[in-house]
């Protein structure tokens, strides 16, 4: 008997009508001889809905607050999809992320697992029960309720088909699969049928919002065979794995684009040994992610920096680099919104000089100035301005020989956000 993890997003049991037809999905693989866990996100637009109703209470709302509050969006899910399931007859049980046994480290918001006691949902299964666990939450040591970060309900399957080990898990969602960029902005996007979890794991870093990157990264880790596909049809979906064919002359296998960045320049620092560390330390223990770091040149004795951080954390680090100026002395700080990050992706691209030079080729040629750049084995990303958008993805995705014919994009909008 093989054991599967399937895990649905917010879209996929969006109502009562979308939870039955998952509840057959799921006694459909029950009934092929499985066993399964099934772990579910907050029904609809459930958690943007409580984040701002919370905000009309409070503009920064309590971090712990908000994670009980957020986990309730769960909660619901899982208590209405075993409703749906003993409705049909199929024998069923529920459990919260504590339930289930993640335990986190102590952070809210975007709190890390630290282990996984599964014994409790291996249990139920050993029963014929179908498991069903709340997506994107855990609990400390001390018993608070943490969660995982927007999305993170992908990483809850993933880690549970890693510690059950399970045979597979299935991410099901509203669109077909992995697709070589966003089939919104570019109608020839296409559907890629397998890719490896290096390349996973830059995209959904970079913004593509079909997979949580930490699931990815935990699927790495595990070697957990991970499949994206659609709840609303049974086409094959992507596979996410550690090898995979590469295409003859496929450098880029895919296009992401980050619309959550804003740049922060410290301009005037004293050029003496410690300032970034004091900088990216402050930053850090705010929890705070810092993505591009340039500095550039210095002038008498001072030097200027810039990096970026994702918008919502834009305000918290000013306020920390206010709070460090006694220590830190600079001149200025300033901010900038309206950018985005145009990233591609590609495991061909060691091997192929001249991918990143193509790329600002492209970008120039669409009259759009590249503001920063920072690359890898495996990817190239500019921050760019974020009026063109468009036309750049669009530009970049022929340029590299993704177009194809097969327009065909099946779904609504993305389930994430
Ligand atoms: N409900 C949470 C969110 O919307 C977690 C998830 O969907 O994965 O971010
Ligand atoms: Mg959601």
């Amino acid at each position: 008997m093989a054991l599967y993890v399937m895990k649905f997003g917010g879209s996929s049991v969006g109502d009562t009508e979308r939870m039955q037809r998952v509840a057959r999905r799921i006694i459909e693989k029950q009934q092929e001889g499985n066993q399964v866990v099934v772990v579910v996100s907050a029904m609809g637009d459930t958690t943007d809905d409580l984040i701002d109703q919370a905000k009309l209470l409070s503009k920064e709302p309590p971090a712990r607050e908000m994670d009980m509050l957020m986990t309730t969006g769960e909660q619901i899910s899982i208590a209405m999809l075993s409703i749906a399931l003993q409705a049909m007859g199929a024998q069923a049980v529920s459990y919260t992320g504590w339930q289930a046994g993640f335990r986190t480290e102590a952070v809210h918001g975007k709190a890390r697992i630290t282990d996984i006691q599964p014994e409790r949902v291996l249990k139920s299964l050993e029963a014929g029960n179908i498991v069903i666990v709340a997506g994107f939450q855990g609990m400390t040591e001390e018993g608070e309720i943490t969660t995982f970060g927007r999305g993170g309900s992908d990483t809850t399957a993933v880690a549970l088909a890693a510690a059950t080990h399970a045979d597979c898990c299935e991410i099901y969602t509203d669109v077909d699969g992995i697709y070589s960029t966003d089939p919104r902005i570019v109608k020839n996007a296409r559907k890629l049928n397998e890719i490896s979890y290096d390349e996973m794991l830059e995209l959904a870093n970079l913004g593509a919002a079909v997979l949580h990157p930490r699931a990815v990264e935990y699927a790495k880790l595990h070697q957990v065979r991970l499949v994206v596909r659609s709840s609303f049809n049974n086409n094959e979906g992507t596979v996410v794995k550690e090898e995979v064919k590469m295409e003859q002359g496929v450098v880029v296998s895919g296009i992401a684009y980050d619309k959550n960045v804003a740049r922060i320049s410290i301009l005037g620092v004293s050029h003496v040994p410690g300032v970034l560390a004091k900088v990216f330390g402050s930053l850090a223990e705010s929890k705070i992610d810092v993505d591009i770091i340039v500095q550039s040149g210095v002038q008498d004795g001072k030097a200027d920096f810039s990096f970026t951080v994702a918008l919502s954390d834009c305000d918290k680090a000013l306020k920390v680099l206010e709070q460090i100026r006694g220590a830190l002395p600079y001149d200025k700080v300033t901010s900038e919104e309206g950018l985005v990050k145009v990233s591609i992706v590609g495991a061909g691209m060691v091997s192929h000089p001249g991918v990143a030079a193509q790329m600002f080729e492209v970008i120039s040629k669409q009259g759009v100035n590249i503001v920063m750049v920072s690359t890898s084995e495996i990817k190239v990303s500019c921050v760019i301005d974020g009026s063109k958008l468009n036309e750049v993805i669009t530009a970049l995705h022929s340029a590299y020989g993704l177009d194809t014919e097969n327009t065909a994009f099946v779904g609504g909008p993305q389930d994430r956000r």
